[in-house]
């Protein structure tokens, strides 16, 4: 059988996952390795606001070796301990990996790609706090390791955005973009499903923008109710109300359709970390991602359906 991205498979088409990607590009999959690079972020340092983004806690995204106040250098050190040498990619997942100074930054990007093991470097970030300064320090890494910027976007419609306090704008992400294009940066764009006021029309609005902006990666959340954030006090209020499980798969095929097939899947659910979780409780990400791939089997959907009909 040959699949939809004309590699032959034994089993059908039903996205690309992160997985498969680094399989074609290195023959194997790849540890991350999260890292905090310790900028911390400007939409809780008052920079751009002070309470953060309504959903975010940010402990509760990155394992408990990741610390700020450690260089990443040593971080990565102690994450390897007693792992030897096998290839990994190094993360900047915690806080906004590109708030600081070029000069700071490229020191801190010099210096994790100099490490042995080093295959990749993935830096997350805000769409406005990258420009084309901060982006022309990774150029000359960009053919020796996999690069990728990951950039927040979580929805393409400005009126959530507002709501969820995250201050900045759909444009930003599109400029950011435009930047990461023009040097040869590959994007990921992280999106959150379920937020508030959204429904199914502004979910797949924000896949179709996704779809358009023909972006390289994806990482799909569902929204979850954290401890200690202002979703948590909604919540409460009654004001947000999380997806259902049942919802949850015609929602992420919906998701995929509408994405052109050569986007790497990096995530299809949320997965926060020790007991801060406080809604929905559903089974472990394993079993959602599974019930996900089982519907999309029987209903006949896959990354890229409508993408390739020309209606998104
Ligand atoms: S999600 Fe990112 S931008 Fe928003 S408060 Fe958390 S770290 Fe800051």
């Amino acid at each position: 059988m040959t699949n939809r991205t004309g590699k032959k498979s034994q089993r059908p088409f039903l996205y690309r996952s992160l997985a498969s990607y680094l399989r074609e590009v290195f023959g194997q999959t790849l540890r991350k390795v999260s890292l905090d690079p310790g900028f911390g972020c400007p939409n809780r340092d008052g920079t751009i606001g002070m309470d953060g983004c309504a959903f975010c806690n940010m402990e509760s995204f990155v394992p408990s070796h990741v610390r700020a106040d450690v260089d990443p250098v040593e971080q990565i050190r102690q994450a390897r301990e007693g792992k030897g040498d096998e290839p990994f990619i190094a993360y900047l997942q915690a806080g906004t990996g590109t708030y600081t100074t070029a000069a700071r930054f490229r020191e801190m990007v010099d210096n994790i790609c100099g490490l042995p093991g080093v295959t990749g470097l993935f830096i997350g970030t805000r769409p406005d706090c990258v420009d084309g300064e901060m982006l022309d320090v990774l150029r000359p890494w960009l053919y020796r390791k996999l690069v990728w910027l990951e950039l927040g976007l979580q929805s393409a419609n400005d009126a959530t955005l507002d709501r969820i306090g995250r201050g900045h704008n759909v444009e930003s992400f599109s400029k950011a973009r435009a930047l990461a294009s023009d040097r040869g940066i590959p994007v990921l764009a992280h999106v959150i499903l379920g937020l508030p006021g959204e429904g199914p029309e502004e979910m797949m609005g924000t896949a179709s923008y996704l779809a358009r902006q023909r972006v390289e990666g994806v990482k799909i959340h569902h929204l979850q109710v954290i401890r200690g954030t202002r979703m948590e006090e909604l919540f409460r209020a009654g004001e947000v109300v999380p997806l259902t499980m049942d919802s949850y798969p015609g929602l992420v095929a919906g998701f995929l359709e509408r994405l052109p097939p050569f986007t790497v899947i990096q995530r299809l659910a949320a997965d926060a970390m020790g007991d801060l979780l406080i809604a929905p409780q559903w089974p472990d990400r394993g079993k959602v991602i599974e019930t996900i791939r089982e519907y999309m089997l029987e209903e006949g959907k896959w990354q890229g359906r409508l993408y390739e009909k020309g209606s998104v």
